[in-house]
């Protein structure tokens, strides 16, 4: 096999602090693989600009104009989220024929030398190789903790999905193709990848601490990330409706048979007042919660029936 043509692409959102730092690391990065024989001379670093307020766009010019070859850049017309952005890139990185391209954090807080052991499984006919993270040392107890249970919740939906996932990963120019082929607006990277087939392989990777600027995610902002994570994959929370309210069903029909019954045999009405408000109040309580899962998935349905653009492009620098 020829020599890869690696791009990497990198989100960037609000970064000034950062991305200077990761643009110099990444290049001289870049240098080292392509003196190494490792990727071809022609791989680049794909910036996606997610509607930043600060000076992040202009220090990204500035950079494309020294370097237009090894720095492309695309700006959103305002922020469309973290999951957008990496999907932009993925997708408009294709008109530059890549031969494989590896998703990172603009704070780099993913080690960037694990890029080699990612090249290493493509070279052995892996299409996808993903980063899983060694540990969550840097992670706050809350953020593990959410995001343990959300491993988990996952799994037992049977979803198939490996715990510490993050959106560091290698894939191949024809993983690219099959991405584009996927329409839903609210696309969870990390499931529908593991979803497309191909030969996979995982890299295990040390997480660094933020070194500028702050986390762009606060706790809202994740479980909107796990709720769409639950809701695009998975219908058992809708089959749990369906189940549960059939059982109330059933059980409501043995009460109202056992309430006639007393009413006409034993002509005994007045007790039974604690039963009936107590099943007024659990099936009350059911009946929101189912409620509002279906909720959730109306939600889902709602946008991806509006099919409105996932993205808006306002400016590229090629
Ligand atoms: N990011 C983005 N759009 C957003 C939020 C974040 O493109 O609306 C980018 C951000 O610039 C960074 C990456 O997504 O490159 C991960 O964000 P961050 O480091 O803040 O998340 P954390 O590491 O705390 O989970
Ligand atoms: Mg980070």
């Amino acid at each position: 096999m020829q020599v890869p043509v690696l791009s990497i692409i990198i989100p960037c959102y609000n970064e000034e602090e950062a991305i200077e730092n990761t643009l110099k690391t990444l290049l001289d990065y870049l240098k080292e693989l392509t003196d190494r024989n490792i990727v071809s001379e022609k791989s680049f670093l794909y910036l996606v600009d997610d509607g930043s307020s600060d000076k992040t766009y202009s220090i990204l010019e500035k950079w494309h104009n020294e370097n237009p070859d090894k720095i492309k850049v695309l700006k959103f017309s305002k922020n469309f989220g973290n999951q957008k952005a990496i999907l932009a890139g993925l997708l408009e990185v294709r008109k530059y024929n890549p031969d494989c391209c590896v998703t990172i954090d603009a704070d780099l807080q993913q080690d960037e030398r694990t890029i080699e052991k990612f090249l290493e499984e493509f070279k052995k006919g892996n299409q996808i190789v993903c980063g899983i993270r060694n540990d969550r040392k840097t992670d706050s107890f809350s953020k593990k903790f959410t995001a343990l249970a959300f491993y988990k919740f996952i799994n037992l939906l049977g979803v198939d999905m490996e715990p510490n996932h993050s959106d560091f990963r290698l894939v191949s120019k024809e993983v690219l193709e099959v991405l584009s082929r996927y329409r839903e607006v609210n696309l969870f990277l990390r499931g529908v990848f593991q979803e497309f087939g191909f030969k996979k392989q995982y890299v295990y990777f040390d997480v660094r601490p933020r070194l500028q600027g702050e986390s762009k995610f606060n706790f809202f902002s994740l479980m909107t990330l796990a709720l769409q994570g639950i809701t695009s994959f998975s219908i058992v929370p809708l089959r749990f409706v369906s189940v549960t309210g059939f059982i109330m069903f059933f059980t409501s029909l043995l009460l109202a048979i056992h309430a006639v019954y007393e009413k006409v045999a034993n002509q005994n009405t007045v007790s039974g007042w604690a039963t009936i408000v107590m099943a007024l109040a659990i099936i009350g309580g059911l009946q929101i919660l189912c409620i509002g899962i279906i909720g959730e998935y109306l939600g889902q349905l709602f946008q991806e029936v509006k099919a409105r653009p996932r993205y808006i492009v306002e400016k590229e620098l090629e």
